[in-house]
């Protein structure tokens, strides 16, 4: 049977683009349909602007540290509207940057939905149908907001980007990684920020003494972050919108932002009637080679809701690629990913939190937290972890966990070492570097904690 291309990539974010231009490059025929924007959620309105708002939000603390370190500074105000112009030049350029880079690999590229017929064959919203020896669905997801009267009056991270202007004050409702996120970088770009999470502690997850300490450095940094708290209700009134929470109290706020978690984009995509399995939240069901009930259909990144992050849907791209293109059957490695959240303060982390490794197997614990000598010169008061935890059997480094300026960067080295089965003692053997924060990983002499 012949088909009119080898792979129908469905969804141009990170891993759709990555996988249709690899396989091109294989020699395949191949096409990719994006009903948005090529980039996808990451270039689009996630990873690539938000970190740019971060870069943006640390210039009121910056200016604050300068002064501390004998600068005569003045600060004007921040333009939103100076920022955002050239935001959106960015993400254009880099919208047309994707596009070429599958023009250039002879990807056939279609702007506008589309959706599966069967196991072979894709439908564009015009119509257009087109037969294909493998289909990849790379679709990623979509914010939701919980079923609250208002609810339509919040904006979710999708909106943020495209406000005309910045409220004086916003409510954020959530504790997970893009609350957290936004509620520190608005907070520095100089809006009033309350953050509401339902929970005891944000970062649900994550190692317990870093959530304490990012949340005490948030607070520090003046986000008003309430806990075990939730929204009952929006309503919306003439000078704002007022948000009136489970305890009874209600106060108004310019803008009301939910990101309480995303949900994939299967919905009206033809997958179930194709035979795709789905789950219960309706991430598409795939094997550890990324395919799905259907031999002929396979998907990748956030769409299958394994770990949501664009590295590792690229990963699963270029491993689909490698398993039907290659002749290489190749799982994808989910072990150990590193990541960061650029909260401020910023958290890096690699492997199990100290309470998944206890749970596992006897474990000895090194921390330490201290302020560092760039904040204690400049009179802030957050402070840094460095933390490690060890497994007692055979000495590996289970898990790191960094709350530090740069801990993002910090934590892609440590992740080498900790994905290279390190040892406490490999860590000991590496010289420190001095001065440094980092140099706290290759010091720590004494457990804090043993079980
Ligand atoms: P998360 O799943 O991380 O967090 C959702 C938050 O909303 C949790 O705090 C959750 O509470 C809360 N929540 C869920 N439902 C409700 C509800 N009905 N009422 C009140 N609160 C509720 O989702 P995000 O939207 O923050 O991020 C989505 C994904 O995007 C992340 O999982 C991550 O993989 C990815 N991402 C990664 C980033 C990075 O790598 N730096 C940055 C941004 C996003 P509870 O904890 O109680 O469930």
């Amino acid at each position: 049977m012949t088909f009119d291309y080898d792979l129908f990539v469905i969804g141009g974010g990170s891993g759709g683009v990555r996988a249709g231009r690899v396989a091109a490059q294989t020699g395949a025929k191949v096409a990719l349909a994006e009903e948005f924007r090529m980039g996808g959620t990451c270039v689009i309105r996630g990873c690539v602007p938000k970190k740019l708002m971060v870069f943006a939000s640390h210039f009121a603390h910056a200016n604050d540290d300068a002064s501390a370190y004998g600068w005569d500074i003045s600060v004007g105000d921040f333009s939103w509207s100076a920022f955002t112009t050239k935001l959106h030049a960015e993400l254009d350029r880099l919208e047309g940057v994707y596009g070429r880079i599958l023009a250039n690999n002879d990807v056939e590229t279609f702007h506008q939905r589309a959706t599966v017929k069967d196991p072979h064959t894709v439908v564009l919203a015009d119509g257009q149908e087109f037969s294909a020896k493998h289909i990849l669905v790379a679709t990623g997801g979509h914010p939701v907001v919980p079923d609250i009267p208002g609810k339509e009056l919040a904006i979710t991270s999708n909106d943020i980007f495209w406000l005309p202007e910045l409220p004086k004050s916003i409510l954020i409702v959530g504790g997970g990684y893009i609350a957290s996120e936004f509620a520190g970088i608005l907070n520095g770009l100089g809006v009033a920020v309350t953050q509401v999470y339902r929970g005891e502690q944000i970062l649900r997850g994550f190692d317990d003494e870093a959530r304490e300490i990012i949340a005490a450095g948030m607070r520090e940094r003046g986000v008003d972050l309430h806990v075990c708290q939730n929204v009952k209700e929006l309503r919306k009134m003439d000078d704002g919108i007022e948000a009136v929470l489970e305890d009874g109290t209600a106060t108004t706020y310019g803008q009301v932002m939910y990101a309480t978690g995303r949900r994939p984009n299967t919905g009206g995509m033809g997958l179930e009637a194709a035979g795709v399995q789905l789950d219960h939240g309706g991430a598409v069901v795939v094997d550890k080679y990324s395919q799905t009930a259907v031999p002929s259909i396979f998907a990748i990144g956030d769409v299958t809701n394994r770990v949501n992050l664009t590295p590792v849907a690229i990963r699963e791209g270029m491993a689909f690629v490698d398993t039907v293109f290659n002749g290489t059957p190749t799982p994808v490695d989910h072990a150990l990913i590193p990541s960061a959240v650029f909260t401020q303060p910023e958290f890096g982390t690699v492997g199990l939190t100290e309470a998944e490794a206890a749970a596992q197997e006897p474990i000895e614990v090194y921390s330490t937290s201290f302020k560092p000598m760039n904040h204690a010169f400049a009179g802030r008061e957050d402070r840094v972890l460095m933390k490690l935890v060890v497994s007692k059997a055979n000495r590996t480094v289970l898990g790191a966990h960094i709350v530090a300026d740069g801990a993002g960067e910090m934590i892609q080295m440590v992740g080498i070492a900790v994905k290279m089965g390190a040892t406490k003692e490999d860590f000991d053997r590496t010289v420190a570097v001095h001065p440094t924060m980092a140099e706290e990983l290759v010091t720590m002499k004494a457990p804090v904690r043993s079980t």
